[in-house]
């Protein structure tokens, strides 16, 4: 594993479950619907996690398991049916109905997808009703997403069309970036998945080249696999380095002459890494720990060291694909310490210990962590921001440079008060 070291541990957790990934696949997909199947803590954190959107048509609602479903005396199938026959005659427009798991559902042991295979037939088509889990148990928020892409894997229709895949929500101008990008290296076919619709499912096979955009979807991959695509190994497209080793990893697997991609990334490049100066001169040699949340901690401290010159105290990561990984890890500096799982109350102890500058973390943890005097930064952050990309290398790093401007102001105000 390169020359980084690796610690497991498991205990007490502190993260966010899957259904949080709906705020932002709702966001890509206007044309779905995500139902929870939950209690009212599970509405709860929906609600809030996505904010204002609830105000205006949302497209996103829990079924509630109420106690007696919990206790096993009402038939929860039934309870559901109705509110699926309402929320669809009053929501025609509705094309893809999630129907999301959550830890109450999986504890009663409801089987959505025996759910979902009933409305399926009643429905005849007309909407497409698919199943995952959202739970949290034992999960991290971004394997929400995960589960949703790799639910709708099956109905991918087959194809020999010789394509890129992308793979992972990414922000529509991001998407676009890339598209254009990539026509100009010489591919031309080039699809996203997921899709801007929801009834617009890429085609997949033997001839498509799978580029992932996201680091945590590891069922996905696997799935698309099975169907025949290859897997394209590469750091991902988060900074300067990431996002241009990534493109060539696509060329490389295109054959597309190696001197054409660097004439077309150079440019690009060096108006990059001029736009990073300034964050850089503010992250150079600030001491950084990543608690383990989103899947997005070991790429990022790859950012972070290689071209912001941070020092990386400890890299959480709630579960390690040492395969999906190996790429990014090879660029860790030696004796890095990655840490697979988590026993928050340890990682507190070592954070306190080494008295990072700035520490990466849920949302949980960042406001005790502030009150001690700590920088954070919500790691959630990072899934609702444009991040990816040599055009975006700027603007990730101004995410981990903000907190540490504040401090310094908060600082400064607290000199002069005293
Ligand atoms: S799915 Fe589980 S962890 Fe998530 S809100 Fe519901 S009860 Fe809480």
């Amino acid at each position: 594993m390169g020359g980084a070291s690796l610690l497991k541990e498991t205990g007490p957790r502190e993260v966010f479950c899957g259904l949080t990934s709906i705020v932002w696949l709702h966001r890509r997909m206007p044309d779905a619907f995500f139902l929870v199947v939950g209690s009212r803590t599970c509405a709860h954190l929906i609600q809030s996690a996505a904010g204002v959107m609830i105000f205006a048509e949302p497209r996103f609602g829990t079924a509630i398991l109420e106690e007696k479903d919990l206790a096993g005396l009402a038939d929860a199938h039934d309870e559901l049916d109705r509110v699926v026959n309402e929320l669809l005659a009053r929501r025609p427009e509705i094309r893809t109905l999630f129907l999301v798991g959550s830890c109450p559902s999986e504890v009663i042991k409801l089987d959505l997808a025996r759910v979902a295979e009933r409305l399926n037939g009643k429905l005849n088509g007309s909407v497409r009703v698919i199943n995952y889990s959202g739970s949290g148990i034992e999960t991290t928020f971004t394997q929400g997403e995960d589960g949703a892409l790799r639910a709708l894997v099956p109905l991918m229709p087959s194809s020999s069309v010789k394509q890129l895949l992308l793979v992972g929500t990414m922000a529509n101008v991001v998407e676009d970036r890339f598209v254009t990008l990539f026509k100009r290296l010489g591919i031309d076919q080039v699809e996203s998945f997921p899709p801007r619709k929801s009834t617009d499912l890429p085609s997949i096979g033997p001839e498509t080249q799978v580029l992932l955009v996201q680091p945590f979807l590891t069922d996905t991959a696997r799935a698309l696999k099975d169907r025949g695509a290859n897997i394209i190994q590469a750091p991902f497209p988060l900074g300067v380095e990431g996002s241009s080793l990534w493109m060539k990893a696509a060329a490389t697997a295109f054959n597309i002459n190696s001197s054409l991609v660097d004439s077309i990334l150079e440019p690009l490049v060096l108006r990059a890494q001029k736009a990073l100066q300034t964050h850089k001169e503010k992250l150079n040699g600030k001491k950084l720990f990543l608690l383990p949340e989103s899947q997005l901690e070991i790429p990022l401290a790859r950012f972070l060291h290689r071209e912001c010159g941070m020092d990386l105290i400890e890299v959480g990561t709630p579960y390690l694909n040492r395969d999906m990984m190996n790429s990014e890890i090879l660029l860790l500096p030696e004796n890095t310490q990655i840490v697979e799982g988590q026993h928050v109350e340890k990682q507190l102890d070592r954070v306190r210990e080494h008295q990072p500058d700035l520490v990466v973390c849920g949302m949980g943890l960042a406001n005790p962590l502030e009150a001690e005097g700590i920088s954070t930064k919500w790691s959630i952050e990072l899934v609702f921001s444009p991040i990816h990309g040599i055009d975006q290398a700027a603007d990730l790093a101004e995410l981990f440079a903000r907190p540490l401007h504040r401090h310094d102001l908060l600082n400064q105000k607290l000199l002069a008060h005293s």
